[in-house]
């Protein structure tokens, strides 16, 4: 595991990550209360879990209700089957060849989009004399993974008659889910006519099997029209962060478990005049007080906050001036009263009645919460609060 001993940030952390384990825990309940009764919780915790630390968040998830989990990779699964045998695990990216044999020895269950890939699974399952789970992916205008809806029906038949393979669940994929409710009304049909074709082919999937669609932003409309469907498959939302500023879900209250926190290096005062930081992108219009802080774009600040992003320090907004750099970004801490070397400064978070939520920080950076969650880097620690003791 990494370094994660401390749960409190120490005077000599530099920059760190906080994660309230126990926001996790209350948001994921919060989501399955909001779902019809029978509807069961794919826990998305790829990226190390959107960057939270796949072992503490995973290990909390299974005490929250998570019926399944879902990672990118073989290499994401093996990493959360550290944790225990026995919970289904989905494998969301397709596998290489050559890493096909780990869906035995870590008995995963696989996507499938392709007549090659299940030539290939039943391959292994029979070489193992074991029966592989497979998740049928089908493509209802996504345009990446997945089977084209027409011919899911045929793929379907083509794991029912393999051996060495069992069917465990039936997915797609909204491309536009909280911007785009036509096309993701499409989708659902799509993904509805191809079910009832498959059954057609293969006798009834719909109780037995996970089915499922939504995403966080694709929460939004249920349940009326999702009422087929029995699994829902959430990343971001878990974390208490909305898909979109305009969310739907405003109805379920979570909260955020990730904030970024650094602290002041120096202050000091410059003259008017003064250019700040690489390339002299800002110029000071008059007498400034500055603090340079202990991180940058080798902690994951983006260089694009540069000349655009703000940081909170004793609960206030102060703007940063000119370049983020690797290890230092400027700020203005002129209108603050007195701030020091190894004061606090929050980056992502609260404080005081301040806060910067991580959708106002992506868009300074023109991205979205999800490749942020993904760029804060090694160098940061994260630290718990309400870890199992794992
Ligand atoms: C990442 C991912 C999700 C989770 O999406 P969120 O928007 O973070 O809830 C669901 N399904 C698939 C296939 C994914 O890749």
């Amino acid at each position: 595991m990494s370094a994660t001993a401390a749960t409190t940030p120490h005077h000599s952390h530099r920059c760190w990550a906080q994660i309230d384990l126990a926001a996790l825990e209350r948001n994921l309940r919060l989501i399955r209360a909001s779902l019809p009764a029978h509807m069961r919780y794919v826990a998305v915790v790829k990226a190390d879990a959107y960057g939270h630390g796949l072992h503490h968040a995973a290990a909390r998830m299974m005490h929250s209700g998570a019926d399944l989990f879902a990672v990118a990779n073989v290499t994401e699964a093996a990493q959360l089957r550290e944790l225990g045998p026995g919970w289904p695990i989905l494998v969301l990216s397709p596998l290489l060849p050559a890493e096909d044999h780990l869906l035995c020895e870590l008995d995963l269950a696989a996507t499938v989009s392709t007549p090659e890939e299940v030539a290939r699974f039943e391959a292994v399952g029979q070489r193992f004399g074991r029966r592989i789970k497979v998740h049928l992916k089908i493509d209802t205008g996504m345009g990446r993974l997945g089977v084209w809806h027409a011919q899911a029906p045929a793929l379907c038949a083509q794991i029912q008659r393999a051996p060495h393979l069992a069917l465990a669940g039936l997915y797609t994929h909204f491309a536009s889910p909280d911007d785009d409710p036509a096309f993701t009304a499409e989708q659902r049909r799509n993904f509805l006519d191809a079910l009832t074709r498959c059954e057609g082919q293969v006798g009834p999937l719909r109780d037995a099997l996970f089915i499922h669609a939504d995403n966080s932003a694709g929460l939004g409309t249920l349940p009326e029209e999702s009422r087929p469907f029995n699994a829902v498959r959430i990343g971001l939302l878990q974390f208490g962060i909305l898909p979109a500023p305009h969310a739907l879900l405003t109805q379920v209250r979570t909260e955020p478990v990730f904030s970024f926190h650094t602290r002041i290096g120096i202050v000091k005062h410059l003259p008017a005049g003064t250019t700040i930081s690489y390339g002299r992108s800002h110029r000071l219009t008059r007498d400034t007080r500055v603090a340079v802080l202990c991180a940058g774009y080798g902690d994951g600040i983006p260089r694009a906050l540069s000349n655009r992003g703000q940081v909170l320090i004793d609960g206030q907004r102060c703007p940063i001036l000119g370049r983020v750099t690797m290890d230092q970004t400027i700020v203005d801490v002129s209108a603050l009263g007195e701030v020091r070397s190894g004061d606090e400064v929050v980056l992502i978070g609260t404080q005081g009645g301040a806060q910067i939520d991580i959708g106002e920080f992506s868009r300074w950076a023109d991205t979205i919460p999800w490749e942020i969650l993904c760029s804060i880097t090694k160098r940061v620690p994260r630290l718990y609060q309400s870890p199992l003791g794992i």
